[in-house]
């Protein structure tokens, strides 16, 4: 089972893979198989309490089993201040719930770590899409309850040298939004960690486990 811990769709995934499709609150509708939802930093709606009432509906459901994508992002329009009022709450209600947050993070590592540290993050945190380098991973990683997922920014090639050093224990793979399918990412993954797809297949399942069903 090649888990994929981060998608927009469940219309590609493969009879092999285990998905976790990605709700955006008030852009898309909930699924009925086991999600996240989030506000995205990108469609914090003018309305925040209605959109924020929805989130907590979805929250509470048990198919929805991270909170997010949420986090803050450098390059989008949305106001910094409602990025980072909208993500904090979000920090908040994932630490209530007992549920993981899956991170979306553009050129605002600082700030991210900032926020979980000042909310008092106390549930896994995954962050997704990770295409920054090794030593930012390495000082992120120094967090126990800290995790990335890499995606397909990897078949590039200049994320070799994570995929070698990153601990196994700390590692998901997912598509995004992209319409790579996820056997060709941890194909590539394997092929340059020199490990076999079992290996990693098990390792991730384990991943997985610990981080969803021990939260
Ligand atoms: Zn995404």
């Amino acid at each position: 089972m090649l888990i994929n811990i981060h998608a927009h769709s469940i219309s590609t995934s493969t009879p092999d893979e285990f998905v976790l499709p990605n709700c955006i609150v008030s852009k898309d509708y909930l699924y009925d198989q086991a999600c996240s939802a989030g506000i995205h930093p990108w469609y914090v709606d003018l309305n925040e309490e209605a959109q924020w009432e929805a989130l907590v509906k979805y929250a509470e459901k048990p198919q929805v089993i991270a909170i997010g994508e949420c986090g803050l992002d450098k390059l989008c329009s949305t106001e910094w201040n409602r990025q980072l009022h909208t993500f904090e709450k979000q920090i908040a209600l994932a630490n209530e719930l007992k549920k993981p947050l899956i991170i979306h993070c553009v050129r605002a590592y600082h700030e991210v770590f900032t926020s979980l540290l000042r909310k008092q993050v106390s549930v896994p945190v995954i962050f997704h899409g990770y295409e920054r380098n090794w030593p930012l991973a390495e000082q992120l990683l120094k967090n126990r309850n800290y995790y990335l997922s890499l995606g397909a920014a990897i078949l590039k090639g200049k994320l070799d040298d994570v995929i070698q050093q990153i601990p196994l224990d700390r590692i998901f793979l997912e598509t995004d939004d992209k319409p790579t399918k996820i056997s060709d990412i941890y194909a590539y993954f394997c092929r340059a960690r020199k490990l076999s797809i079992k290996q990693v297949e098990d390792q991730i399942l384990a991943n997985y486990n610990r981080v969803f069903k021990s939260s």
